[in-house]
């Protein structure tokens, strides 16, 4: 199936449902994005600042982009003046270096805090004692120029079922214990972030909001050579 094909039956299995499809371009060739740029698709999710730059630059301006992947301090200023939701945030240091970069661009930048809910020592994020210290922090508090819109969470890959499923709604318990606690007058705070190509399904049926699809709409990744 085509790369049109793909996101067409995607936008139907989501029809109704209110979640977000993120189609996940990352070490896919700007043609490809562009595919499916015309078959519809507006909202695009990179893992790599070098890669998402180059794609922003080289693609139609309408485009929304994600940053899904680690974010390095230092390269923040290179995404600040287009992102339109980063959704990697594991700490307060780089919370107040997008603050800062978003306000030298006269922007609010919209984020989502990264949870760790998978059972694996590699993958980044915050645990839920971090993500509430956070949310108290002076620092966090006093920064006008991002806003927490909701969480974002990996589960571990390729995990049984019920363990998939058991990561999910952890994470939606945390999500709501969060709303209730933080955000309760904020109609934003509203995004839960869960669901790749292999475990989309059960992470809607838990209560996401957005799904970031990449294989099963691109196919296999094509680009190797960048870094993370
Ligand atoms: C690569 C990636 C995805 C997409 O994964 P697929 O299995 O290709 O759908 C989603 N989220 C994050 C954070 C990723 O790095």
């Amino acid at each position: 199936m085509s790369i049109a094909d793909n996101l067409l039956k995607y936008k139907k299995e989501l029809e109704g449902e209110n979640v977000e499809l993120i189609a996940v371009s990352k070490f896919n060739e700007a043609a490809a994005v562009l595919e499916a740029y015309h078959a519809g698709q507006r909202i695009f999710g990179e893992n790599i600042v070098q890669e998402l730059v180059e794609k922003q630059e080289a693609l139609p301006k309408d485009i929304e982009w994600h940053l899904i992947g680690h974010l390095q301090t230092n390269k923040v200023k290179y995404i600040a003046p287009f992102i339109k939701l980063i959704q990697s945030v594991d700490s307060v240091k780089l919370l107040a270096e997008i603050n800062k970069q978003a306000a030298k661009n006269d922007r609010i930048i919209d984020c989502l805090l990264q949870v760790y809910i998978a059972d694996e020592d590699t993958k980044f994020g915050l645990d839920h004692a971090e993500t509430i210290e956070l949310l108290r922090s002076e620092e966090y508090l006093a920064m006008k120029n991002i806003r927490i819109t909701g969480l974002m969470g990996i589960a571990t890959n390729n995990a049984p079922e019920k363990q998939t499923k058991d990561e999910f709604q952890e994470l939606k318990v945390l999500f709501d214990g969060i709303k209730t606690s933080f955000f309760r007058k904020e109609d934003s705070f509203k995004e839960l972030s869960m669901g790749m190509s292999g475990d989309y399904k059960l992470a809607i049926e838990e209560g996401s909001t957005m799904v970031r699809i990449g294989s099963s709409i691109f196919g296999v990744r094509k680009i190797k050579h960048y870094k993370a």
